[in-house]
């Protein structure tokens, strides 16, 4: 391939590399995404598929999904079908077919049978506590196993035993001979296969040994012709031996490992082990409940595949471990949303507004624009008249200072509407705002000159009469965003205070949008229809305010957005 590509970030510089030497024919790009599917995928998974397929699409190559299933006890069907899903929806494309670690089980076999035959594997008969406590540390060089100087003749036979089911689990192992004193602690001899008598929900009860991760993962890319193999930086020092372990691979084509800091996000936990404890514990409602760091999670609060692209693309590649603020998060889909999302009028927390000079049988409808930010998105009717909600927020009957919202004796516009006079309150027996009683000033209707006269205020209001009960979901962070590791469990410091539901009333425009529609409800944040909505009532799950923190945080740091 002629056409020279800018470099990124590191990754793309050693492709670059990689190309100019030749290295790969044609200068082909075949990067991979390798998920276990022991659980969802979570904000972290984006960034990993962000970049491998991004790399993918960049390099005009392509992306394979591999399913790393060589742990038979643990992997399930639900969540090869809920990642796969997953990466559709950010809306890349994996080289056809899906590809399964499971599938290479006779060729990894075959592999380890080359291995022995080098003189480069044996089959230990030490338990695990053995080769665990002999092992050695970072100070003591390990210990050999008395089962080291095997024959290749009497290793190729036990390992055909272990394979034809004659030991129990943990009875025998086979290792990789390299360096028992080997600086880097990874490569004393690691286990590369051990016998496991369970059944794999691909290769049911066809094997009984099972590669291990180390083994498997790089000669699994070498058999896919993967390229670079891009993985988190807890992998380095495994390096060597993904390296080591392709001394099995004939092709002349071998894949290369290169490392990036994982994406650490704050307020998510990104650990499909503590995702599943909290949905096994149910203080979520499930692995998509919108408050999760999930993908399922996120696409059901509302987030957009356009934004988590773009998050991922901002935040760039890196080779030191970091940690995101969640504040940058929701500035993007902020900035997605921005000018696609309509504007709708949505009280969430209503206080009745009489308007007692307005006629009883009267309603007009008003015209609003439904995207001021987005004239294309044109402007819509609606219905207003004597009895309308406004936000129980928007009222102070002892005002603060600069608080120039609805207030005794004042003046404020309804928005797209009138001016209106607070003019009386209506309390019930024990005190508590019922009613609010205003007087419109017809002459300052929105559209007409007289609606020049100024007031400080401007209200979000809904017109009783034809007003959609919505039920509207706010959340907070699940993890506090200034948490700190105190030696506490993170079960313990998940927030069960999360979720709140309030009673609003909608404008009516509401019931002609779909389950999955976003708006912004005004002055409320955006929001999203959520698969809980029925033909009785619209449930809205809040994406995200409307602040941005993100903006504030950089004032305050001195930098600019992005
Ligand atoms: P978990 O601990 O959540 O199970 P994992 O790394 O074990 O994560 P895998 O299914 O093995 O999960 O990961 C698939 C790919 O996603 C791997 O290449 C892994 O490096 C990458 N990945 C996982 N977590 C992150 C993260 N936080 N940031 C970036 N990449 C990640
Ligand atoms: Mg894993």
């Amino acid at each position: 391939m002629e056409e020279r590509q800018e470099a990124a970030n590191f990754i793309e510089a050693e492709i670059n590399k990689d190309i100019a030497n030749n290295v790969y024919e044609n200068g082909r790009v075949l990067t991979r995404f390798p998920p276990e599917p022991n659980g969802y995928l979570h904000i972290g998974h984006v960034k990993s598929i962000c970049l491998n397929f991004g790399l993918g699409e960049k390099y005009h190559g392509e992306t394979n999904v591999r399913f790393d299933d060589t742990n038979p006890a643990k992997e399930e069907v639900e969540y090869v079908n809920s990642i796969l899903e997953d990466i559709k929806w950010l809306g890349f494309k994996w080289k056809e077919p899906v590809h399964y670690a499971s599938d290479y089980f006779p060729q990894l076999y075959e592999f380890a049978c080359k291995l022995i035959r080098m003189g480069l594997a044996y089959v230990d008969d030490q338990t695990s506590e053995e080769i665990h406590d002999t092992r050695g540390d970072f100070l003591h060089p390990g210990k050999e196993s008395p089962w080291r100087n095997r024959s290749v003749e009497e290793n190729l036979q036990l390992f055909q035993e272990m394979k034809n089911g004659k030991y129990k689990d943990g009875e025998k192992v086979l290792r990789a001979k390299i360096d028992m004193s080997a600086p880097n602690v990874v490569m004393r001899d690691p286990v590369i296969y051990r016998i496991l008598h369970s059944t794999h929900h691909r290769t049911g009860n066809t094997w009984c040994i099972y590669p291990l991760y180390d083994f498997a993962h790089p000669l699994s890319d070498a058999i896919e012709g993967i390229t670079q193999s891009i993985c988190t930086l807890e992998f380095e020092e495994r390096r060597p031996l993904y390296n080591w372990c392709l001394q099995a691979f004939d092709g002349k084509e071998k894949p290369r490992q290169i490392e990036f800091a994982r994406l650490n996000v704050t307020t998510m936990i990104t650990s499909k082990r503590k995702l599943r404890k909290m949905v096994e514990s149910g203080v979520v409602s499930g692995w998509d409940d919108p408050r999760m760091p999930t993908i399922s999670g996120i696409r059901r609060r509302g987030y957009t595949p356009e934004s988590l692209r773009r998050f991922c693309e901002l935040i760039g590649v890196a080779k030191a471990d970091n940690v995101v603020d969640i504040s940058f998060l929701e500035y993007c889909i902020r900035e997605d949303l921005k000018t696609k999302a309509p504007r709708i009028m949505t009280v969430i927390d209503p206080v009745k507004v009489v308007l007692t000079n307005y006629p009883e049988d009267k309603m007009e409808y008003v015209t609003i624009e439904n995207n001021p930010e987005q004239e294309t998105m044109g402007t819509r009717q609606v219905p207003f008249g004597r009895i309308i909600y406004i936000e129980r927020e928007d009222f102070m009957e002892t005002p603060v200072k600069k608080f120039f919202r609805m207030t005794p004796g004042k003046e404020v516009r309804l928005k797209g509407a009138y001016i209106v006079h607070c003019d009386e309150l209506i309390k019930d027996e024990k005190g508590k705002l019922k009613e609010i009683h205003c007087t419109v000033d017809f002459d300052t209707r929105s559209g007409t000159p007289g609606a020049d006269r100024k007031v400080k205020g401007t209200l979000h209001w809904v017109y009783a009469d034809t007003a959609v009960d919505v039920a509207v979901r706010l959340y907070d962070y699940l993890i506090s965003p200034d948490d700190v590791d105190d030696g506490r469990d993170f079960m313990e410091k998940v927030n069960t205070d999360s979720l709140v539901v309030m009673n609003g009333k909608a404008e009516p425009v509401i019931k002609e949008y779909d389950v999955g529609s976003r708006f912004q409800f005004l002055r409320k944040g955006y929001f999203i229809i959520d698969k809980d909505s029925t033909k009785k009532q619209i449930v809205c799950n809040r994406i995200v305010g409307l602040r941005d923190t993100w903006a504030k945080l950089q004032k305050i740091m001195g930098k600019g957005n992005g």
